[in-house]
């Protein structure tokens, strides 16, 4: 472990927790969330209360599933996170939620297309759904939401919950709400017919925009 044993890092989670169980995202004990380190990655604990939860509590996984360090028993979605962070390099933060609307879409078990500008760039393509993995079967849903995420940075897992990825524990947190604020929109917009998907030349141009320009001269108008 580094010098300070990732303090910082740790009180930046509790308070992202804090944040997403107030807004619903979070209930009770379940979601988790981890940001990658040198070692491999930091998760929370599993069946720890987020309004009790201390940095002290962290576990530190390595990238190939040994304990570094931490005395409490890692996320039981420890392995959904090892796999998707061992897959995709670009990724430095997870946060793993049971956001309502997003879990409403993932028990229809069908794609979110990306149909809104902010899910294009924030997500950059169609979030697929995985095939339900019953709770407890930590290893197959871990190689099932691997092979279900691609390019893009989120994923459904059937009967569940989401998964949303960024370069850092911001840009997850954002990437949660854009994707349940999409799947709100999918449910009301359903009533009338289906959501029209942005051309596929558009989502990756939208994507490098937000990747490499926002924010910068660059994108100037
Ligand atoms: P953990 O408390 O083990 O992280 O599990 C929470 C969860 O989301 C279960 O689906
Ligand atoms: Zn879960």
């Amino acid at each position: 472990m580094t010098q300070d044993n990732y303090e910082s890092i740790k009180v930046g989670i509790i308070e992202k927790c804090r944040l997403l169980e107030k807004m619903g995202y979070f209930v009770g004990t379940w979601g988790n969330i981890s940001v990658r380190v040198p070692e491999g990655f930091i998760v929370t604990p599993s069946r720890v209360q987020y309004d009790a939860i201390q940095a002290s509590d962290f576990v530190v996984v390595s990238m190939d599933g040994n304990l570094v360090a931490g005395h409490r028993l890692p996320s039981s979605e420890a392995e959904i996170h090892r796999a998707v962070l061992n897959k995709k390099s670009s990724v430095g933060a997870i946060i793993h939620s049971h956001s309502p609307y997003a879990t409403a879409v993932s028990c229809l078990h069908r794609p979110i297309p990306p149909f809104v500008e902010d899910l294009a760039q924030i997500i950059g393509g169609q979030i697929n759904c995985t095939r339900y993995v019953p709770a407890g079967q930590h290893k197959r849903i871990a190689e099932e939401v691997a092979n279900t995420i691609g390019e893009e940075n989120a994923v459904l897992l059937a009967n569940h919950g989401v998964m949303c990825c960024g370069r850092d524990l911001d840009e997850a947190f954002v990437a949660s709400q854009i994707l349940e604020k999409a799947a709100l929109m999918m449910l009301a917009a359903g009533a009338i017919g289906p959501v029209i998907p942005i051309l596929d030349e558009f989502v990756s141009s939208e994507r490098h925009r937000f990747l490499y320009k926002y924010g910068t001269p660059h994108d100037a108008p």
